[in-house]
């Protein structure tokens, strides 16, 4: 039995998204648990598909005495502010300082993200890893189950024993990672400390072709995971979030192995895979008034609705999800029997509330983050529904998470249905229709404000799924971004343009 400090941070930064991640946005969670001290978290955490609660399972099983220290989490974003940074890694090394003033401590398991990025500094996670390592001396074992998304620094790599990382993308295995990282803590306390290793990929791969339930990420994964056996403990392909302006930005390939040959192996096998299909992560993006001529066409005669990903407001990637684009397409259509979700706009929510249902209310819903070419919808709405906010996910990716999204409400202009709420989540699972009273599957066409993960929940109700460009802060391909820090010599997008640097900083 050993004695385990757990703790957790999570943030994936868009350094491109309009908002920046206060403190505040951790104590309310966007959609996980908000942050939580101290035994309390393993209440918080029970049941949910999160890495945390996972490992906590496995350890457990595994008769290990655990000492939870802090975890929290936010909504996607832009920069985690440095006061936010500096409470949450303050109360995770102050748990640390606790723990092992009151006794030995055997290692540390943290839940990340990796794709932090904080105002001061690029690599979040390695930045904590440092602060625990300065706490807990370099050879404690220290292990971490990371996103898949995650941009992996050599310095982060470098600072803990092991990290383990997503498979999936929709990340149905948040909860198994944490399991399977348990397991490689216990193999590393038996055995001692695995040899490791590091590639990083020199091209940036596009969201909406990472998905591991298509070609070519999804072999990629299998492939990846019959290579974990014998010598070779875990590996790990994370193809990176493609929208931090940092020098490490991109995929990476993390193995551990009994010698140094088999981690080697691992890794240049993995990274030889994914360099062999570069050309294959592509896809065809429809602007959004073909977007819905398109879905208009699958949907006639179909029984299922057709599935829009309004992919670069996805506030899972740091959108505000609140652009206006997919909404106009459909309104100006006049299509009947569609919905669109979620718009954040806390006071078109409170709008609604105060006229009450059946109401009609005159506003200007979403558009507020000042995305070029995005405006405030201004039109005439009937109100269908009002809701607290206040809901339980139900699907394969937010299964059992418990969201506080504020004053909520059904509005409807014409044949198009609007999911509004005063918090921002990714519209990733059914409920997110059903709260406010919008049943998903009686529409001909849902627009829904996510890149990929909705996929594992709307998958079983879709006819078909197309991907679609409005005006958003989640650019689709990487190679439109105005890039500033990224270390030269990267292609921008698959087989896309070379990144020769900022002009004159090379
Ligand atoms: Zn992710």
């Amino acid at each position: 039995m050993a004695r385990i400090a757990i703790g957790g941070f999570q943030h994936e930064t868009n350094t491109f998204a309009p908002t920046k991640a206060e403190y505040d946005a951790f104590t309310r969670g966007g959609g996980w648990p908000a942050l939580v001290s101290g035994e309390a978290m393993f209440e918080a955490v029970a049941g949910i598909n999160i890495s945390v609660a996972g490992f906590i399972e496995g350890a457990r099983a595994s008769g290990h005495d655990l000492v939870p220290t802090t975890w929290a989490a936010a909504s996607p974003s832009a920069e985690v502010t440095d006061d936010a940074f500096d409470r949450i890694s303050g109360l995770i090394v102050d748990g640390l300082r606790a723990a092992l003033a009151a006794g030995n401590l055997d290692a540390v398991y943290l839940c990340l993200h990796g794709a932090m990025v904080t105002e001061s500094h690029e690599d979040g996670e390695g930045e904590l890893l440092r602060r625990v390592r300065a706490v807990v001396g370099p050879d404690l074992p220290v292990v971490a189950s990371l996103d898949l998304h995650g941009n992996i620094t050599r310095a982060c790599f470098d600072a803990a024993t092991a990290m383990v990382a997503y498979k999936t993308y929709p990340h149905i295995d948040m909860a198994d990672t944490g399991r399977r990282t348990a397991a490689i803590l216990d193999k590393i306390l038996v055995e001692g400390v695995p040899f490791k290793a590091f590639r990083q990929l020199e091209f940036l791969i596009p969201l909406s072709w990472q998905c591991t339930m298509a070609e070519p990420s999804g072999p990629i994964y299998d492939r990846m995971a019959a290579l974990e056996t014998g010598g070779v403990w875990t590996a790990s392909y994370l193809p990176g979030f493609p929208a931090a302006d940092i020098a490490d930005c991109g995929p990476t390939i993390l193995a551990y192995g009994t010698t140094q040959a088999d981690a080697d192996r691992a890794a240049d096998a993995v990274a030889t895979d994914v360099t062999g299909h570069e050309a294959a992560f592509a896809g065809k993006i429809y602007d959004p008034d073909e977007a819905v001529a398109e879905a208009r066409r699958l949907a006639a005669g179909a029984s299922k609705p057709v599935v829009i990903a309004d992919t670069q407001d996805n506030p899972g990637a740091g959108g505000n999800s609140d652009t206006t684009g997919m909404l106009r397409a459909l309104v100006s259509s006049g299509v009947d029997r569609a919905a669109i979700g979620l718009i954040i706009d806390p006071e078109a929510a409170k709008a609604a509330h105060a006229a009450g249902v059946g109401a009609t209310i005159t506003v200007a819903l979403g558009g507020h983050s000042g995305i070029p070419g995005d405006s405030p919808f201004k039109g005439s709405f009937v109100v269908e529904a009002i809701h607290d906010g206040n809901t339980t996910g139900t699907g394969p990716f937010y299964k059992n998470a418990r969201m506080a999204l504020g004053p909520s409400a059904a509005l409807r202009i014409g044949g198009v249905r609007i999911a509004v709420a005063s918090r921002k989540v990714q519209m990733a699972d059914q409920a997110l229709y059903r709260f406010v009273g919008i049943e998903p599957t009686e529409q001909a066409i849902l627009v829904n404000k996510s890149s990929v993960h909705f996929r594992a929940d709307f998958t079983p109700i879709a006819h078909a799924i197309l991907v679609a460009a409005a005006p958003g802060p989640m650019i689709a391909d990487p190679a439109q971004l105005p890039w500033s820090r990224l270390r030269p010599g990267v292609r921008l997008s698959p087989n896309g343009p070379v990144w020769k640097g900022r002009a004159g900083a090379l």
